[in-house]
């Protein structure tokens, strides 16, 4: 019997593991892909928002804010990739000053810290390549970037290590209560069923179906769809910081921002009516996010375009985040409709759920050996001693594997054996980064897939390249 079960291995399900492993608590995490971050968090825009967007006195707002400050502390104690670089939203005429004007004001009540509006001479002293009709900006120094999918497995690893209990191609089929006692129906043949006392669901897109297995749909999620650009690392340095354009009714528009590792990515678009696991690219939606995005930054070079890709929002049938006990079933806790801000506010949507237990009568009684750091091997971070000592200890390190990213064979066989081990091509990629660069994995994929075959003694043809059912080989050729 567990004491509480996690639906859903994303930023927000990840984030709750990890928030709920400091407590002497017996937690399940239950993710239906072969590995964690599969959904929504695996493809935004990876800004940590200030918090000068959401409306005052909602959920977003607080948590937003809260979860700007605590990204940058996890981010420390996890091995993350983060950067405040801070962010801008750029007004384009004198009549968008005034919205301008409006997100400052929105921003100094939501608790934003050191915000300033600016004109166009010191914008262009910020960013000089910013389009030519800009004529002011609010700049936010809190604003940050961080690699989310390595955010997502580092909560889920540190969470591990403290004891909380993975389980990975767990799809939640059915729920059912009897007295207090919650049984979950897996489609997991090696597991079947748990017992829980409390459920929490972080289903992302699907958390109206997993409400409706055990009592009313209390809300429903409608998938809005944003396709992006990625850009080789050629394009990075045309934005220092996070470059938004003035929000409109559907988001906060096309942004243009420097990544962790020093892409440039652009988009979002926002497209409502897309079925659930529709994450397909258009043309016609990247042409207008490539028109768009050019008034912000002039110069882009599309030629040096590397990878398009679209993630799904969580929107529901109400504006705010959905962060509460379900009504109509007792010590079930939806948190739920969490579209953007949601990767920023995720670690303080975790201290809420945290507070409801509690509330529901959980006792949170801090485990004494709680470990809140992480940490992993980056290779081509140390001195030439450290690679030369490293290489000699295990020769592994010594044998580049990952051309454009400069990642040895060491670092890729660490991603699989780690507490939440790779077992797919891109479980690795978004581990330590082989298939990420200029390539796109031509050249080191055939390799990466011989080392998880080995080390996991798998035949080759099992291995995916992502989610299950996406078979990389099917067989030899010339027998
Ligand atoms: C285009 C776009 C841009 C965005 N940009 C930003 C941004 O820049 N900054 C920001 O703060 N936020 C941003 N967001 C929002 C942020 O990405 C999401 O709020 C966040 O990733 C949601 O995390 P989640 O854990 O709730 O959902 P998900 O990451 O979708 O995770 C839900 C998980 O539940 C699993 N699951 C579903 N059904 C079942 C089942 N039956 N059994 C078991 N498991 C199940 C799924 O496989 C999935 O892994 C953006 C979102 C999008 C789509």
């Amino acid at each position: 019997m567990f004491d509480v079960v996690i639906i859903g291995a994303g930023i927000v399900g990840a984030s709750v593991a990890r928030e709920l492993s400091r407590y002497k608590l017996k937690v399940a995490l239950l993710e239906k892909q072969n590995d964690v971050s599969e959904g929504a968090t695996k493809a935004n825009s990876a800004i940590v928002h200030a918090g000068y967007d959401p409306e005052v006195g909602t959920l977003m707002a607080r948590l937003n804010v809260r979860g700007c400050e605590l990204t940058e502390k996890y981010a420390e104690e996890l091995d993350v990739p983060y950067k405040k670089i801070g962010s801008l939203v750029v007004a384009f005429s004198e009549e968008e000053m005034a919205t301008i004007q409006e997100l400052y004001e929105r921003g100094n009540t939501n608790g934003v810290p050191n915000q300033r509006i600016i004109r166009r001479e010191e914008l262009v002293k910020m960013e000089p390549h910013i389009g030519d009709q800009a004529v002011g900006a609010l700049f936010s120094p809190s604003a940050g970037i961080v690699g989310p999918w390595e955010f997502c497995i580092a909560l889920t690893e540190n969470a591990v290590v403290n004891g909380v209990e993975l389980f990975l191609n767990t799809e939640v089929v059915d729920i059912k209560k009897e007295n207090d006692e919650f049984t979950i129906y897996t489609a997991n043949p090696d597991l079947e069923t748990l017992k829980t006392k409390y459920i929490i669901n972080a289903a992302g897109i699907y958390s109206d179906a997993i409400m409706g297995m055990v009592g009313e749909r209390e809300f429903k999620i409608k998938p809005r769809k944003g396709q992006y650009f990625v850009l080789d690392k050629s394009q990075g340095p045309l934005a220092n910081h996070v470059i938004f354009q003035c929000p409109s009714v559907l988001g906060k528009g096309i942004l243009v921002s420097p990544t962790v590792h020093g892409n440039l990515i652009v988009g979002p678009d926002a497209e409502d009516n897309v079925e659930r696991d529709d994450t397909s690219t258009s043309k016609e939606q990247l042409a207008f996010i490539q028109h768009e995005a050019n008034r912000s930054i002039k110069g882009i070079n599309y030629r040096e375009s590397i990878r398009n890709f679209a993630g799904l929002r969580a929107q529901s049938d109400r504006s705010d985040f959905i962060i509460e006990e379900a009504k109509s079933v007792k010590g079930f806790i939806n948190l739920a409709g969490i579209k953007s801000p949601g990767l920023t506010s995720a670690p303080a949507i975790a201290e809420d759920a945290a507070k409801i237990l509690e509330n529901l009568g959980v006792a949170l009684e801090p485990k004494e050996n709680f470990n809140p750091t992480r940490r992993q091997t980056h290779f081509m971070k140390l001195t030439p001693e450290e690679k030369a000592k490293k290489i000699k200890e295990d020769p592994t390190f010594g044998r580049i594997i990952c051309r454009c990213e400069n990642i040895t064979e060491g670092e890729i066989i660490e991603a699989i054996h780690r507490p939440v081990g790779a077992m797919t091509l891109d479980g690795v990629k978004r581990r330590v980064r082989p298939g990420m660069g200029r390539c796109q994995g031509g050249f080191c994929g055939p390799r990466v897939l011989e080392i998880i075959s080995r080390e996991l003694h798998v035949p080759l043809e099992e291995i995916m390249q992502d989610t299950n059912g996406s078979y990389v080989l099917v067989g030899e050729t010339k027998k």
